[in-house]
């Protein structure tokens, strides 16, 4: 074949069928970003890449770059299956969010190998503990993607005026909280919620912070508001209604 090769790790983030046999696969690789790859024969019976092209695979992938955008996966190897987290629906359902929020924010082939090592640490969290499929978890995984991405949210002083004190608010325009003169276009952050986010920025996945629903939801609207001004991007809740 023409073209190049390059070995890099990768989690599989969507598989998707494609014609008779292949599957088109969405990749978050630690040394390219994102990036799609097309796995020919793959549904056969006799693949010589098993059930391995599945989402939430952490994998050692090796990809061919020809003409077009499309990779072509030449060779694969497994880190990691995950097998626990496919045992358990929330723990799947997190899985599935945490990968779709990691391909949204991060959809160009620009390198982030901490965020490669961010969604690898997630997974097997998951893996290993699934009872840790929770909101409080979602949303500290996508605060420290926000500040991955340059876009944490202004916590230490009004983002308006600088003031320290007073801070009742949170403006995505402003892209922080926001004290009590400057909270027009705000929404209110109680201090549970950021108490919650100073928190969840501060320390590891694994020592996530919890809070209550109420704060929590103050959390998710303060992320989605920041995404929606400086990414203009919508992700889908951080939990689904899974009962
Ligand atoms: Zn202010």
């Amino acid at each position: 074949m023409a073209g190049r090769g390059y070995r890099t790790e990768a989690v599989v983030l969507r598989s998707l069928r494609f014609g008779e046999a292949d599957r088109i696969l969405h990749l978050y690789t630690h040394d390219r970003g994102r990036v799609s790859a097309i796995a020919k024969g793959v549904r056969r019976a006799r693949s010589r890449f098993g059930g391995r092209l599945e989402p939430f695979f952490r994998l050692r992938i090796e990809l061919h770059e020809g003409r077009g955008e499309l990779l072509t996966v030449t060779g694969a190897q497994t880190v990691e299956g995950h097998v626990g987290l496919r045992g358990d629906a929330r723990a799947l359902d997190a899985a599935a969010r945490a990968c779709d929020a990691v391909g949204r924010l991060f959809e160009t082939s620009e390198p982030h190998p901490g965020v490669f090592n961010l969604l690898c640490r997630k997974l097997y969290l998951l893996d290993q503990h699934p009872a840790s499929a929770t909101r409080a978890a979602a949303l500290a995984f996508r605060l420290k993607l926000l500040l991955a991405a340059g876009l944490a949210p202004q916590l230490g002083a009004c983002a308006e005026c600088g003031e320290r004190e007073h801070l009742v608010g949170f403006s995505g325009a402003a892209g922080g909280v926001v004290c009590g003169a400057c909270e027009g276009a705000s929404f209110p952050l109680g201090e549970e919620a950021y108490r919650f986010m100073t928190g969840a920025l501060g320390r590891a996945l694994t020592e996530a912070p919890d809070a209550s629903d109420r704060a929590l939801g103050q959390v998710e609207r303060a992320i989605s508001a920041t995404l929606e001004h400086h990414a203009h991007l919508r992700l889908i809740p951080a939990v689904g209604r899974l009962g």
